[in-house]
């Protein structure tokens, strides 16, 4: 197919088995947790288990997999020991995952959690500058977040921020979260062209690298994040059709992280298919 589609899929079994389940739903790609979603546990990936990851993107011809970074890490903390566990998890993840061949890993900027925006941004800033000093090739993608809570990063312009704080390092780019950015006020419903040319002024569209395809529960501008299946939503399936079909954007990797089952989301996969 021309487009490279897959769901957020668990790992629990192995890298291997979840792009055998990708192949199974019909997808090319997958997104993956680079550890432990809520923790900080990981386990090593054998030799042989990304040997047989490897043997079946290349013969079903996979697009780039996506390692998406613990949600329990927060970069701008108020809290000493949060943010060193923030501070050392995105240096070892980049190095791990760089190191079974993954080339991008989305981080969520982080929540100032009281300390304000501007100290949040250079506190991500200390942190993400060591971690990229490294021989890796990986890309870390920021990604576009919905601002609930003292979220940073729901604004283009407070990633543009960051950007340019690290030196504008073309190890940094942008993964745009469609449930994100219509909950941050971003309306790719009724006017996709308006926001992407406000995307390309502000972090310029050569940073964006990926997208997360989800539909929102919650209404434009509600700062609200509640991901929906797919024409579930209120950003509904003609839109985000639309987004896959952009001529900037229908190249790039799309995510999905709609709450489904494998399984249904190999039914979405197929619908979605169908459409575009
Ligand atoms: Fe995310
Ligand atoms: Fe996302
Ligand atoms: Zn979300």
């Amino acid at each position: 197919m021309p487009y490279i589609l897959g769901p957020h899929i668990s790992t629990a079994k192995g890298l291997h088995k979840a792009a055998e389940t990708a192949v199974s739903i019909g997808a090319n790609t997958f997104q993956f947790f680079s550890r432990n979603p809520r923790g900080s546990a990981y386990r090593d990936f054998p030799p042989d288990e990304i040997a047989a990851l490897n043997q079946i993107m290349r013969q079903h011809r996979f697009g780039p997999l996506l390692a998406h970074a613990p949600y329990t890490l927060n970069l701008a903390s108020a809290q000493d020991r949060a943010y060193e566990f923030a501070c050392q998890t995105i240096f070892e993840d980049i190095r791990r995952m760089d190191a079974i061949g993954v080339t991008m890993l989305v981080l969520h900027p982080g929540s100032h959690t009281g300390l304000g925006t501007e100290k949040g941004i250079a506190k991500i800033v200390a942190g993400l500058t060591p971690a990229l000093t490294g021989p890796e090739s990986l890309t870390v993608l920021l990604e576009t977040m919905s601002g609930k809570g003292t979220e940073i990063g729901y604004r283009f312009e407070e990633l543009a921020a960051i950007l340019r704080a690290c030196g504008a390092s073309s190890r940094l780019g942008i993964c745009l979260d469609t449930c994100h950015v219509f909950a941050a006020g971003y309306d790719i419903a009724r006017d996709l062209d308006a926001v992407l040319l406000e995307f390309d002024r502000v972090l310029g569209l050569e940073r964006l690298w990926a997208i997360h395809l989800n539909d929102s529960l919650m209404p434009l501008g509600s700062r609200k994040d509640r991901h929906a299946p797919i024409g579930q939503g209120q950003i509904g399936m003609e839109a985000l059709l639309a987004v896959m079909r952009h001529p900037a954007l229908s190249h790039l990797p799309f995510y999905l992280e709609t709450p489904l089952s494998d399984q249904e989301h190999g039914v979405e996969i197929a619908q979605i298919l169908a459409a575009v």
